[in-house]
């Protein structure tokens, strides 16, 4: 599993790339599965990203969407320019038919496939993906808005969480202890 950092607003570790409020980050996991996990605020910021990081919009076969805060969801309307045959995974706060584009609604808890999960959207406003790795779960966030807890405690009916990746807003350091990996970002 190899989780990639495309859209982040803090300040990038390589040249050329645009820092920007927001989140979207690629999963590679399962069959060489590539699943882009939010789409940041800004689609030209996300695709311009996207190619100095070498990752082809066409190689995407899913969009996981988090919540729907424009600063992970305001860069899918270009993405979909680009590639519109991807699958959309969106929690049910998202809405149905969004961009005029036929969405996968997660309505809770899920395998969405053989070892990567969602949380299920938690109080009313986002999903978590769990993909699971030969050390226990990573969790991929995008603001935690639900509180760490609640995640942590959806997640862990699909295993044991070992690490966190993503936007940690209401976390406190104690939720955390336990992890192996902590990858703050957002
Ligand atoms: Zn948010
Ligand atoms: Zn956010």
């Amino acid at each position: 599993m190899k989780i990639t950092i495309i859209y982040d607003n803090m300040p990038p570790l390589k040249k050329g790339l645009q820092a920007d409020w927001g989140f979207a980050a690629l999963v590679e996991a399962g069959r060489e599965r590539k699943i882009l996990f939010d789409t940041g605020a800004n689609g030209e910021i996300l695709l311009s990203n996207m190619g100095i990081l070498g990752i082809e919009p066409t190689s995407i076969d899913e969009v996981f969407i988090s919540h729907p805060h424009l600063d992970h969801v305001g860069g899918l309307p270009r993405f979909l320019d680009q590639n519109n045959a991807v699958k959309v995974w969106v929690p049910p706060s998202m809405g149905e038919g969004i961009y005029e584009k036929e969405t996968a609604v997660v309505q809770g808890p899920i395998q969405i496939h053989k070892g990567i999960y969602s949380t299920g959207e938690l109080e009313g406003i986002e999903q978590s993906m769990a993909v699971e790795t030969s050390s226990g779960l990573v969790l991929v966030v995008g603001c935690s808005h639900p509180r760490m807890k609640n995640i942590l405690g959806s997640a862990s009916q699909f295993g044991k969480v070992y690490g966190i990746v993503g936007g940690l807003h209401s976390t406190s350091p104690e939720s955390l202890k336990d992890l192996g990996l902590i990858c703050a970002a957002h």
